[in-house]
């Protein structure tokens, strides 16, 4: 049998963070992950601390020195953001790309950014438009350096990104076995208004990463899998990175 200790369910952050310092202990947002992963490791002792109860949710449209953003609260579901007026047609396209409709009602933006997958398109499309994280409702930083360093401790609170300008320009293209597939490799694009390009990439790493340039391609070390060599996978991720070039610079 699988030892779940406790479950909590802690109304505030700070109840939160209190019980999240102790051993063993699993944060969960909307568990689509974690439980399966405690469920099946009978050896495990986990204490559950569910944030559902924290608040968290919702999606703000900010405004700061003239330039729009909006702030995503981490317990809100994936399938909020589809439809929600607030929301970029690219995170809306993104978001209906990622996992199936029955889990995206459950599964959470903290979760998805704190899994950290290199296939997830959805935390690839924020590490595109330059977005940043909150922990614990007190410190921003950029997803970049999230995703490149150790696991934090804390609590992910928020996200948020800038709207792109209208005289910006984003793209989508991906690779897979079937359109339904998670894609083998994935690129978005977000040319700003001043020229610059960068093109996130996933199934290239561990981690969705950035590139700006071939160069950039021909240093990543994708790890192979049935779906691909890592020689494929480079060469994919090379079409792809010149078929969003053509498309934003038209
Ligand atoms: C059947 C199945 C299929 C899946 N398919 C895919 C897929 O195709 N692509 C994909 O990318 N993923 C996939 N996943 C993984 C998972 O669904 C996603 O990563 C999901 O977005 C996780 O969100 P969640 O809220 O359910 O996370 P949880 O399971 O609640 O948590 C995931 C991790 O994040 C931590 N965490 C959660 N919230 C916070 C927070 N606010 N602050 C700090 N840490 C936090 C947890 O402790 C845990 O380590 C799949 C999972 C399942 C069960």
């Amino acid at each position: 049998m699988p030892s779940i200790l406790s479950y909590h369910r802690p109304q505030s952050l700070d109840e939160a963070q209190k019980l999240a310092s102790q051993k063993n202990t699993f944060i969960i947002g909307g568990g689509t992950l974690v439980i399966p992963d405690v469920l099946s490791s009978p050896t495990k002792e986990a204490v559950i601390i569910d944030l559902q109860a924290v608040g968290l949710t919702g999606i703000f449209s900010e405004l700061s020195g003239g330039q729009s953003s909006v702030k995503i609260g981490a317990m809100t579901r994936l399938s909020e953001l589809i439809g929600n007026e607030k929301i970029p047609m690219i995170v809306h396209e993104l978001s209906s790309k990622e996992l199936p409709s029955t889990l995206r009602t459950q599964a959470t933006i903290g979760g998805t950014i704190a899994d950290r997958n290199g296939e997830s398109i959805l935390l690839s499309g924020f590490l595109a438009l330059n977005a940043e994280i909150e922990i614990n409702c007190e410190t921003w930083i950029p997803l970049n350096q999230f995703l490149q360093s150790e696991p934090l401790e804390g609590i992910i609170t928020a996200l948020r990104f800038n709207i792109p300008t209208a005289e910006s320009e984003t793209s989508f293209h991906s690779v897979g076995r079937t359109p339904m597939d998670v894609p083998i490799v994935s690129g978005i694009g977000y040319a700003q208004s001043n020229g610059n390009l960068q093109v996130s990439l996933t199934g290239v790493s561990k981690i969705p990463v950035l590139v700006k340039s071939d160069d950039d391609i021909e240093n990543l070390d994708p790890e192979s899998d049935f779906r691909g060599s890592s020689a494929y996978r480079k060469h994919l991720a090379s079409v792809i990175f010149s078929r969003i070039t053509e498309e934003v610079q038209k």
